[in-house]
């Protein structure tokens, strides 16, 4: 059986090799592909690679990031025992939003990205991410409340959360993003057996 690790390293060389998004990938440094365990119980979903996320060719490695890690610490969850990506991954310039078209370009691979981890729980950060699997999505009311999710005839049980980045420096934001993280372990627990 071919490990895990190896068919995202293939379904990355594919993404290169295709030319998938040749307008991010002409100004970025490299492809941010995810990072963690490839057999991970639980994935996080961000929008796209920063700065710093550009250059090292890992998500969430810049400020937001090590919220992200600390809200992971305070959930009981280690880094290196979840899978994190983003919908895009090549960094847009000057960090601007995906556009639609970009994110539509992606998401086959993410839906691929999905099937190989077989997640039983999938979190997404920010509505930009949240979006793409709850279409009526209102961050401000549906943040951490989870649902079933139907993608190319798999269900997966998906939880929108806030972006680490817009909660950083918002301290009412930050505390629910925090409450908000505590009630994923209690997700991930009931949806071991799915
Ligand atoms: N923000 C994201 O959405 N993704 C990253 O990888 C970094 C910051």
């Amino acid at each position: 059986m071919v490990h895990n690790a190896v068919r995202l390293e293939h379904l990355s060389q594919e993404m290169v090799k295709k030319g998938i998004c040749t307008n991010l990938a002409d100004q970025a440094t490299q492809l941010v592909m995810g990072d963690g365990n490839p057999d991970a119980d639980i994935v996080f979903i961000g929008e796209a690679p920063g700065k710093k996320e550009d250059q090292t060719g890992r998500p969430f490695v810049g400020a937001s990031g090590k919220f992200l890690d600390q809200m992971l610490e305070a959930a009981g969850l280690n880094r290196e025992d979840v899978y994190i990506t983003n919908i895009v991954k090549y960094r847009p310039p000057n960090n601007r939003d995906p556009t639609k078209a970009e994110k539509a370009e992606f998401w086959p691979y993410l839906v691929k990205q999905l099937e190989i981890i077989q997640p039983n729980v999938i979190v997404t950060l920010g509505r930009h991410s949240g979006i793409n699997f709850i279409p009526d999505l209102v961050i401000s009311r549906d943040h951490g409340q989870g649902r079933q999710v139907v993608l190319d005839k798999k269900t997966y049980f998906v939880v929108p959360l806030y972006h680490p980045a817009a909660a950083l420096y918002n301290g009412s934001m930050r505390q629910t993003l925090i409450d908000d993280f505590k009630l994923v372990q209690t997700y991930l627990n009931s949806h071991k057996q799915l």
